[in-house]
């Protein structure tokens, strides 16, 4: 699946949740505490294909999931540029030290597996709107 095509379908399972809590009177702190992945697990299935293995995509003690993917994260599905021979499609806006620029044949993309940066609740509360779509717009360039 092209990126793009996975942030519109994630938009809109993000926005279904943050609707319903909302309706049931959730503010901002509840609603950032109701994506802890223990939580997210057990209520939101369908959300995350790792919830079904127990599986975290970072082992971090305390792993939120309101900023999947992270908004950091710059790409562009065409590709971004040429790198000698390859194309890079993406890459991390604050270049963290914890992230890396995966070479996979003759494409460059951001490998984010060992940054868990968006994680973190205060990252999520800094970062926090409660549309996903809005945070993430940034991303695509
Ligand atoms: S490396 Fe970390 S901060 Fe950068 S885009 Fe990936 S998850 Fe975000």
């Amino acid at each position: 699946m092209a990126y793009n095509e996975w942030v519109e379908k994630h938009a809109k399972k993000h926005k279904s949740i943050v609707q319903k809590l909302v309706k049931q009177g959730y503010d901002k702190e509840k609603i950032i505490d109701y994506f802890d992945f223990e939580n997210m697990k057990e209520k939101e299935f369908d959300f995350c294909p790792l919830y079904a293995k127990n599986k975290k995509c970072h082992e971090l003690e305390s792993l939120n999931c309101y900023l999947c993917s992270c908004p950091n994260f710059r790409f562009n599905d065409e590709g971004i540029q040429k790198v000698e021979e390859k194309t890079q499609y993406s890459f991390c806006d604050i270049d963290s030290k914890d992230g890396r620029q995966g070479v996979y044949g003759e494409k460059i993309h951001q490998d984010c597996s060992g940054c868990g940066v968006p994680h973190h609740r205060a990252y999520v509360e800094k970062h926090f709107d409660f549309d996903w779509a809005k945070i993430m717009k940034v991303c695509k360039v």
